[in-house]
């Protein structure tokens, strides 16, 4: 017996097929799909793994999505970061429990939702988007899947001009440009502290690269890319799928140390 299903929250819904649906719970709504229609009132109270039948007699099976299933359903308006490569970032990012970190730009706040996870209550995230209409959908996905949020303060602004923060202990970027941030990265980070940087290309992470090693004030600039393989295990037939997300992004990480 687990989380209950209240008014308000989403839910996913899996049919037998494996196809999944992110509803939105909402008292006296309907969900409707090609093998018939299931109340919301049905799920509303409800624990979370429930199985639940449609009007057609489909099961379904009920569940609070994980940050994976919710950022890949959820509404976009710019491109988020996989699932993959937000577990990648997390990890070489070294973002912890209780630190302070700044990130750019919000896009539609995969990213965001998965650093304030990372961070905790003790920990206060800044992301800087440039865009106001992106700030306003990264938002609606935040509060959707957490909550509202304390620990978050959502700047519209232009990391390019500058980080008004300072001592920070980490520096997250998913935007364009990013060795245009690398000045005000060094100084809005305390030493010691570290740099990562998504982008879908390598003229990108040349650019970021030389930028880096351009600067005493950095150190261990490191390139990766994460290529994640699902398998298909049924029966005899246990053996890769045939398709893949074979391309998404390069992360490349540094250290903030001493100029002297
Ligand atoms: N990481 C996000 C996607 C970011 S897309 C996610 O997981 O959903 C890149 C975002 O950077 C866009 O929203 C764009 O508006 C923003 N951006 C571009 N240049 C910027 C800048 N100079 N300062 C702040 N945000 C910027």
């Amino acid at each position: 017996v687990g989380d209950r299903f209240e008014a308000g929250e989403r839910v996913l819904l899996i049919d037998s097929r494996g196809r999944n649906y992110l509803i939105t719970l909402s008292a006296g709504a309907a969900f409707h799909f090609h093998r018939g229609i299931v109340d919301h009132d049905h799920l509303i109270g409800a624990f979370d793994g429930a199985r639940v039948t449609s009007t057609q007699g489909e099961s379904l099976i009920a569940l609070k999505p994980t940050l994976s299933e919710f950022v890949l359903k959820m509404p976009r308006g710019a491109q988020v970061v996989y699932p993959k490569d937000l577990a990648a970032i997390l990890v070489q990012a070294d973002i912890f429990p209780g630190a302070r970190v700044i990130e750019a730009g919000a896009g539609s706040g995969a990213l965001t939702i998965a650093l304030l996870r990372a961070v905790g209550p003790d920990g206060y995230l800044t992301t800087y988007e440039v865009r106001e209409d992106f700030a306003a959908t990264a938002r609606d996905n935040i509060e959707a899947f957490l909550g509202k949020v304390e620990n978050l303060e959502l700047k519209v602004a232009d990391i390019y001009d500058g980080i008004s923060e300072g001592e920070v202990d980490r520096v997250v970027l998913d935007l364009p440009e990013p060795w245009r941030a690398v000045a005000p990265a060094a100084e809005a980070l305390r030493e010691g502290g570290a740099l990562a940087a998504y982008m879908p290309t390598v003229v990108q992470v040349q650019a970021l690269a030389a930028a880096l090693e351009d600067d005493i004030r950095w150190a261990l600039v490191k390139t990766t890319e994460t290529l994640v393989r699902s398998w298909h295990v049924r029966g005899r037939s246990v053996r890769p799928d045939h398709r893949m997300v074979a391309h998404t992004g390069f992360i490349t990480t540094a250290r903030r140390v001493a100029a002297d």
